[in-house]
């Protein structure tokens, strides 16, 4: 059976050859001719069946790997993932591989040669001999079996050409391996601190030790304010993994964002390996085969060491586990918690899952299943208290103060304080809606992109406009476009450069420094802002959501949040997201000696987000947010698919979406009638975008596996549909 890497969802059986046989194992890369036209394509062996072999199968016609990089059990991951994601196996399955790998990046080819006979055979029935080969079977006759060829070259001055003839002659045998150049290091000196768990981190420790030992599959959710010690925690846990032998995989957002938990988590393991998207591909190849020899026990990285090759795996950990970036945003379009949960099922491990604001779905599993388990640590250690959250009304501002209101006086006020005090602190930008615009204030006609269906936002350092979603640059226009108006353009909005420059016209005395996808672009300049904000060389640091995950200084004692407007935002986990955000900045505030402050700017006061988030207060925010789940039936009470029609003509997105949301109904009348519907098709929020036009549908059904079902019957109807693409994500993170 053989899943071909091509956008073809179906398995097809081909013969197997002699010559083959041996060597062809499951999860090997082979080469088979398809349809009639018997196009060479490339493809995963996913199963070998011997009695199946007719002589009018197609026979199979080369191996691309010469040994297979897929477990059986990473090959059964892979059939769920392209099963619950809807995408096809072969592709699913080349996810699975770093690229790097099944290149053996890192591994050269070393040609050994030995001496057939022997060297005296070799000269007594060979007549006459060069002067070339007479010094290589000196050379060989004075080692004791192979040598390499490079060697060989070097020590008889005789070229490759000369050994090869000799080899061909029968004289001299030839092996050839792959070796690696040099295996990657990462080892940090060990450093372990000097405080004792407290008691609540020693029993949740307890308690999960207690679930690895009775190594069965059990999620527990360690549900624990941001600076409770949960880091500790998984140290003993893992630990406990480690000492039984085994390995443990923990899963982090985005590396460049977690170096410091990476950075400490590192070196209190003797021999971590780190998996993450900044790898070259021979750190990955040789990465990859370290864990699959068992020679690294510890695997720590993002989305894709989730697929990590541990033979003997007796653990996962996912840190934060609600991250949205844990979602592939490629097909196959997998979470990445929930591929470890179905991993850890299927080997009968337990996952430990951490978070200050857990998923809601991850929350109502604990109450929903019994497999799950809520670990509390309810306090911060050291008992440090939680910081207090102000929200400032914006609205209030507009009436107050004159011009337009970037930065409410209580945020000025308070961080004029703590800069005061010689303190430092955090102003972080929602970005969303929040960017510098061009406007004209007489016919309010804005820059939009012609490309996508948003407004351009302007870099003040380059001086020009750029769409976020297509980078399309122009430059910047002073007067309107509009031509039965001209008026003259002002500038809108607060990104993170005008409100660096207002911080900089009131505070003249603090160094301020911006970090933004702009600035994060280079990573030494990333690292080097945050070595500086560390040093205290940097009082304030102003950016968007980067610098809400992971960070820990110890001297912010003052957050401030722009822009936390919940009801602005088309997705319904805007309040989910927004509670996340205010909790995860609030975390980064008084983590040590100083109690923090944190000013929440929104013209949005009123939602229930913000005001749980003010009492530090997830269970209530959970509580009435999944009522509205509930009223509103959406997840975590059901499961959705969303499809994304887009083409360049809008009516051809329009008609397709229109078809395939008719198929859709049909299928679910056929095969899930009164358990499933279907909602739209309707205009995305962003309507057009990179010049296409997107329509969307959603599928909605109490159980995942009815939306497999649904998925499935819709594939099968093979509709024809105009439009250029076709995207269905299931379990979709966000909506736009
Ligand atoms: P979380 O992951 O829950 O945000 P961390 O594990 O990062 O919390 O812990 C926050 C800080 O407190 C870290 O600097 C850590 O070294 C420290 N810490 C953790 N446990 C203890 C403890 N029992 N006593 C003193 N300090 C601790
Ligand atoms: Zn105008
Ligand atoms: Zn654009």
């Amino acid at each position: 059976m053989v899943a071909p890497v091509a956008p073809i969802d179906k398995v097809y059986s081909f013969g197997v050859p002699e010559e083959m046989a041996g060597a062809l194992e499951v999860g090997q890369r082979v080469r088979v001719p398809l349809g009639r036209g018997g196009r060479i394509v490339v493809g995963f062996c996913v199963g070998l069946d011997r009695a199946e072999w007719k002589s009018t199968l197609k026979p199979i016609e080369s191996l691309v790997d010469a040994r297979s990089f897929l477990s059986a059990e990473l090959l059964e991951i892979g059939r769920w993932i392209s099963r619950h994601y809807a995408c096809p196996l072969g592709r699913t399955l080349t996810a699975l591989v770093p690229e790097a790998v099944r290149k053996q990046a890192g591994y050269k080819q070393i040609d050994y040669v030995r001496v057939v006979e022997s060297v005296d055979d070799i000269i007594s029935s060979a007549g006459r001999l060069g002067v070339r080969q007479r010094a290589v079977l000196d050379v060989m006759g004075s080692v004791d079996g192979e040598l390499s060829v490079d060697l060989l070259k070097e020590r008889s001055g005789a070229s490759r050409t000369t050994i090869r003839g000799m080899v061909s002659k029968g004289w001299l045998g030839l092996r050839s391996t792959k070796e690696s150049i040099a295996p990657p290091n990462f080892d940090l000196p060990a450093d372990e601190p000097t405080f004792d768990l407290n008691p609540e981190q020693q029993e949740a420790a307890e308690r999960v030790c207690q679930v690895i030992d009775d190594a069965d599959f059990r999620v527990l959710l360690l549900f624990g304010a941001s600076g409770s010690g949960k880091t500790e925690v998984y140290i003993r846990a893992m630990r406990h993994v480690l000492k039984a032998g085994r390995q443990v995989i923990m899963l982090v957002p985005e590396i460049a964002l977690t170096t410091q938990l990476v950075q400490r988590l590192a070196c209190r393991f003797a021999d971590v390996a780190i998996v993450h998207s900044g790898l070259t591909g021979v750190e990955r190849s040789l990465t990859w085969s370290a864990i699959r020899d068992g020679h690294k026990k510890v695997v720590i990285g993002t989305r894709s060491a989730v697929f990590a090759p541990c033979p003997d795996l007796g653990l996962i950990v996912v840190d934060e586990e609600q991250e949205p970036s844990y979602k592939n945003l490629q097909a196959p379009r997998f979470g990445v918690r929930d591929v470890a949960v179905m991993r850890a099922s299927r080997l009968g491990i337990p996952v430990l899952l951490g978070s200050a604001t857990p998923s809601l779905e991850s929350w109502q599993n604990c109450e929903k299943h019994e497999h799950y388990e809520l670990i509390r640590l309810p306090h911060r250690v050291r008992d440090l208290p939680m910081p207090k959250v102000v929200i400032a009304d914006i609205n209030q501002e507009f009436r107050e103060q004159t011009g337009v209101p970037l930065l409410s006086r209580i945020l000025i006020e308070r961080l004029g304080r703590v800069l005061e005090r010689r303190e430092q602190a955090i102003i972080l930008i929602n970005r969303r809606g929040h960017s510098t615009v061009m406007l004209c204030p007489q016919c309010k006609h804005a820059i939009r992109c012609p490309n996508c269906d948003v407004t351009m936002v302007l870099h003040a350092a380059t001086d020009e406009l750029r769409c976020h979603h297509c980078h399309r640059r122009e430059p910047v226009i002073e007067t309107c476009p509009n031509v039965s108006c001209s008026g003259k353009m002002v500038r809108v909005g607060g990104g993170t450069q005008r409100i660096e420059e207002r911080l900089t016209q009131r505070f003249p005395d603090a160094v301020i420094e911006r970090m933004d996808s702009d600035t994060m672009r280079r990573p030494e300049l990333y690292r080097k802002i945050i070595g500086d904000f560390e040093a205290r060389r940097v009082d304030v640091i102003v950016g968007t959501q980067m610098i809400a995950k992971g960070l820990d200084f110890p001297h912010v004692s003052f957050v401030g949040v722009i822009g936390a407007d919940v009801n602005y935002s088309t997705d319904f986990r805007a309040g989910e997201r927004m509670f996340q955000l205010v909790t995860q900045v609030a975390g980064r505030a008084g983590r040590y000696e100083s109690a923090g402050e944190v000013v929440v700017q929104t013209e949005d006061p009123g939602s229930v987000a913000l005001q749980t988030a003010v009492d530090h207060d997830f269970e209530a925010f959970a509580e009435s947010e999944l009522e509205i789940r509930r009223r509103t039936n959406m997840p975590p009470f059901v499961r959705l698919a969303r499809y994304v029609v887009a083409d360049a003509i809008e009516f051809q997105a329009r008609e397709s979406a229109g078809l395939l949301a008719e198929v859709a109904r049909e299928a679910v009348d056929r095969v899930a009638a009164g358990r499933a519907d279907v909602l739209g098709p309707m205009a995305c929020a962003i309507a057009r975008m990179r010049n296409q036009y997107r329509y969307e549908f959603v599928l909605r059904a109490g159980e995942a596996t009815t939306i497999c079902q649904i998925l499935e019957a819709i594939r099968k109807s093979r509709t024809k549909l105009s439009a250029k693409s076709v995207i269905v994500d299931v379990d979709p993170v966000s909506m736009t």
